[in-house]
Order: structure tokens, then sequence, then C-alpha cells
């Protein structure tokens, strides 16, 4: 009887989420939970539902950044027999959003870097957004000032390199490798999309060992240089620089400028661009319909899904490559290891008290196992705004991808909600008395994480080719989970399409 009395209580916590430590409610509980029908979808499962029977031209299986870009690129060259199917509810995948009466927010995607020279595609794509005219960006959408602050003994500071701290050794050390970095950024070799620089049939011999094996390589040992690029492997990939090959690791620095004028940011981060596809693609995008077996029929393929047996002369799967390898008939059994994340949503009531350099876009903390948070309400104009939003990000790239899985899904909602109040309450010690709403979101499998010698693995250096009328276009086939990787992913499968189709 007590053992039903402790679950009942436990589960009304867990489930509706109320807390009245510190004397305030806090509301809030899980939301987008999937991991289910993932399972399912692992276990073989059949979701046949009134197996409706349906055609198109081109099918594309996942309507997330990827999927979505692979659609508006078929229609802006003039087709449209095509369908894009989503298994959730709502569209956009990791670039999928929230709205509340305080503000909109991001529940994973938040940004974009003003694009290189080799990122031709994400002007595009902005010029047909209007965020871009050809020369200039519209600086609505350019992250304001402050973008980045750091909290560092017992106060924030400007700016992500901590000022205090760091010996003369450590800053001749930052210097090195920032000198190193714009060498490797002057050879060319890294670039975003990868694909304009990295042949995959010859990978680069940084694939082959991880970040720190290079920073070891390169004498880089100062702990604060450390702490900057396991924050900056943790924060792209979701996994700590020993985990990450010195290719993904040093391409995080050496792809882009190093003077960006960016980024560019929403208050529903890249759920803006999600949204404005959305627009122009409807209603050729069917959500919360799941494919579950895609095997070859005729000259074409057959999709089952959760409504519908589809037949398509084409498909494009646009899903995680974890799922593709496992639905798609005769698919290359890939191997990536995804990293596990947690984000959550805070609203605020008011703002809480800090020390010293004031709020930015981007706030870190430096001893947390998280991220730190990016504020919803920054790109407003106005200069008081009284309530706000945090989204706060947790990759759990500390343990071993499996083991974080297991904890993650082992946990309860009130258990995570109190250790990311417990995690800010270190710069902001009122937290409590300011939060109404903590919503958290649990990716088992967020983003894939590019591990050492991924680039060198048969399997998925088969998959960039595809099969006989089908494509692969996540952004796992980069090993860079980016919005830019999923756009070129999604344009380069619409072409492939294009070309098959008409015959060339
Ligand atoms: C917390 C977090 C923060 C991030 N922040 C940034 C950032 O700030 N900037 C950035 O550039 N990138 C960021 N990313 C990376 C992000 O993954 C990419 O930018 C991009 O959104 C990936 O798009 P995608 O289409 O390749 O993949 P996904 O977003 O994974 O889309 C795949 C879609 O396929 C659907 N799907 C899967 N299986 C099926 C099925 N069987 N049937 C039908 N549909 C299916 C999924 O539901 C999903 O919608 C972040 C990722 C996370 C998790």
């Amino acid at each position: 009887m007590t053992t039903n009395v402790t679950r009942r209580a436990f589960l009304s916590t867990a489930l509706v989420g109320l807390t009245q430590k510190a004397g305030r409610r806090i509301d809030g509980g899980f939301v987008n939970e999937s991991h289910e029908r993932g399972h399912r979808l692992r276990d073989g499962a059949d979701f046949g539902g009134s197996r409706e029977a349906r055609s198109t031209s081109v099918l594309i299986v996942g309507g997330g950044m990827a999927g979505l870009c692979a659609a508006r690129h078929l229609q802006k060259r003039g087709f449209d027999r095509f369908i894009v199917l989503e298994m959730e509810p709502e569209a956009g995948g990791n670039a999928r959003w929230g709205q509340n009466e305080v503000s909109a927010y991001p529940w994973g995607a938040h940004y974009v870097p003003i694009p290189g020279k080799a990122a031709g595609l994400v002007r595009e794509i902005f010029t047909d957004l209007g965020v871009y005219d050809g020369t200039t960006w519209d600086e609505r959408h350019l992250v304001h000032a402050p973008d980045e602050r750091l909290f560092i003994h017992g106060r924030w500071q400007e700016g992500l390199e901590p000022a205090v701290g760091p010996t003369r050794r450590d800053r001749d050390q930052v210097a090195r490798f920032t000198a190193r970095i714009a060498e490797l950024r002057a050879s060319g070799r890294f670039t975003i999309p990868m694909a304009a620089a990295t042949d995959v049939t010859r990978p680069p011999a940084e694939d082959s060992l991880s970040m720190a094996a290079w920073l070891d390589r390169e004498g880089l040992d100062s702990p604060w240089l450390r702490w900057m690029v396991d924050y900056a492997c943790r924060d792209d990939y979701g996994g700590m620089a020993r985990d990450v090959s010195a290719w993904a690791g040093v391409l995080y620095f050496a792809a882009r400028d190093a003077d960006d004028s960016g980024p560019l940011t929403w208050p529903e981060g890249n759920g803006w661009i999600a949204r404005r596809l959305l627009h122009r693609l409807e209603p050729r995008v069917r959500t919360g319909e799941i494919a579950y077996r895609i095997e070859p029929q005729g000259r074409g393929w057959r999709v089952l899904t959760s409504r519908a047996d589809w037949t398509a002369d084409v498909v494009i799967v646009a899903a995680p490559m974890h799922v593709a390898s496992r639905i798609v008939a005769g698919a290359p059994p890939v191997r990536v290891t995804s990293s596990p994340w947690i984000t959550a949503n805070l609203t605020l009531d008011r703002w809480p008290r800090e020390r010293g350099f004031p709020v930015a876009w981007d706030n870190v903390l430096f001893d947390s196992p998280a991220l730190g948070y990016v504020v919803a309400t920054h790109q407003q104009l106005r200069r008081h705004v009284p309530r706000t939003v945090w989204t706060y990000y947790w990759a759990l790239a500390q343990q071993p991808a499996l083991e974080a899985r297991r904890w993650l899904l082992a946990q309860d909602y009130a258990t995570l909600r109190d250790r990311i109040l417990d995690d800010l309450s270190r710069a902001h010690a009122d937290i409590r008395e300011c939060v109404s709403r903590v919503d958290i979101m649990r990716f088992g499998h967020a983003m894939v994480r590019p591990t050492p010698g991924l680039l060198s693995d048969p399997a998925w250096q088969a998959a960039q080719r595809g099969l006989d009328r089908l494509f692969f276009a996540h952004s796992d086939l980069s090993g860079l989970p980016l919005f830019e990787e999923a756009q070129y992913r999604g344009v380069l499968a619409a072409d492939r399409t294009m070309q098959m189709l008409s015959g060339r």
C-alpha cells in the first residue's frame, strides 16, 4: 500500500509538475515526448492504420530542416508532385518551437551563423525569406548586443573567454590555438557545408583522432583553453572534445569567418525559418504520420505509414540515419552515435537578481554541466520587458551516450526541473521566486556526434550514394548537426531527384 501511495504521489509530481519549493508554485512537465514511438519503430512494430492507398511522385520522409528544404527546393524549381511526411504533430524536427503569452521560444536550434563563402545555399534561402538582399543582412535578424556573457568567480563578465583566472601561459596558448586555426581556415580544407572541401571517399587525417588528442599533439594543455574547446564541442555536437573527431572540432572554429557579424537569431530560434517554409509548403506536409517500412516496389518504392500505404517514384529519406537504417529495406547499416540532450523553457514573471555584466542573448555558466540559457525576448526592441522566457540547454556529454540516454529516460520531471533550477541559482539566487513555469523536453537521440572515424565508416559512405531512386538527406550525412548541413543535404537530394525524374 505504502508503495502505491508513494508511487501515486511521485507520479503526480512527475506528470503535473507543480512545486512549492521556496513558497512559489511552478507549473510544467515534460513536453514533446516521443521515445515510446521511437522504440516501437526500432523494434520493428507495425503502425498500420487505415491503409488508405496513396501515391505521389516524390515522397519525403521527415519534416525537419532537411526535409523542408528538399521540398522547398523542388517547389522553387516548379515541381509540386511531392508530399512531406512528419511523424510528430508538428514539423520542424530539431528546429521546433513553442509559444506562450510572453514570447515564442525554441525547443532546439536557435541560431544560424552568417554564411561563409562556401555556403551559397544559405544566402539563397535567406534571400527567399527576405533576410538578405544580396549585400546586406536585415539587422532585425542579427543578434542584438550584448550577445554573450559568462558567469565565473561569482559574477557575470562580458564574452565567453574568462577574463580573470588564466595566466600568461594560458593566454599564450589561446593565441597559439587561434593562430593555428587561422592557418587551417586559410587552407580551405574546413568548410560549411563540409562537402565543399571534404571528399568522403578520402577522409581527412583529422577524422581518425579525437579533438582532445589533436590538442595534445599541438602541445595545448591549458585548462582554460581546454574548457573553451570542450564547451564548443558540447554546444555544437553534444559531446566532449575527447569524444568528437579533430576534423569536427577544428571545423567548428575554422569553417566560420573570424569576424562574423552574426549570428542570425529569432525568439523562436530556427523555428522562424521552419515556420516560413511550412507556410510556403502547406498543404503538402502531412504531420502525425510515421513511416515504418520503406521497400522497393516495381520501379519505385512502397512506404508504409501509420495512415497510408504509399507508392512513390522516388523517396527522399530525411529522417535520422539511425531510423533510416532500420526502416529502409537494403539501407546501409549506419551506426552513428547520437548525443542525448535536454532543453527546458522557463517562464519568468520577473528578472532575477544578479551581479556583474548585464543580461545577454547567450548566458553561460562556467562550472556547469549544462550550456547555459538563451533569452527568447532578447531581440525585442522594447526597452522594458517585464516577463521573459529562457531556453536552457543541457547536452548530456559527460557520460557515454548510451549511459546518458538511460539516465535521461529514468529521471522524473521534478528531479530534472530541480537540477536545472539549482544550476541557475548559482548565478541567480532568487530564480525560484521568479519562475512560474518550467517545461522540459528530453531528446534521447538529439543529434549526430561526429566521433573519430565516422567519415571512414563504409556504411556511412554508402549512405551518401543512396539506393536506386532513394536518397538519404538528413544532416547526419554530413556528420555535423547544423542548419547549413541539413539544408545542403535536402537541396542535394532534391536536385538528384529532379535529375532522376528528368532521365538525366
Ligand atoms: C537542442 C538542440 C539545439 C540545436 N541548436 C542548433 C543551432 O542553434 N543551430 C544549428 O544550426 N543547429 C542546431 N541544432 C542542430 C539541428 O539538429 C540542425 O540544425 C537541424 O535542425 C537538423 O535538421 P534535420 O532535418 O537534418 O534533422 P531533424 O531535425 O532530426 O529532422 C528529422 C525529422 O524526421 C522526422 N522523422 C523521424 N523518423 C520519422 C519517420 N519514421 N517518419 C516520419 N518522420 C520521421 C523527425 O520527427 C524530424 O522532424 C540543434 C539541435 C538540438 C537537438
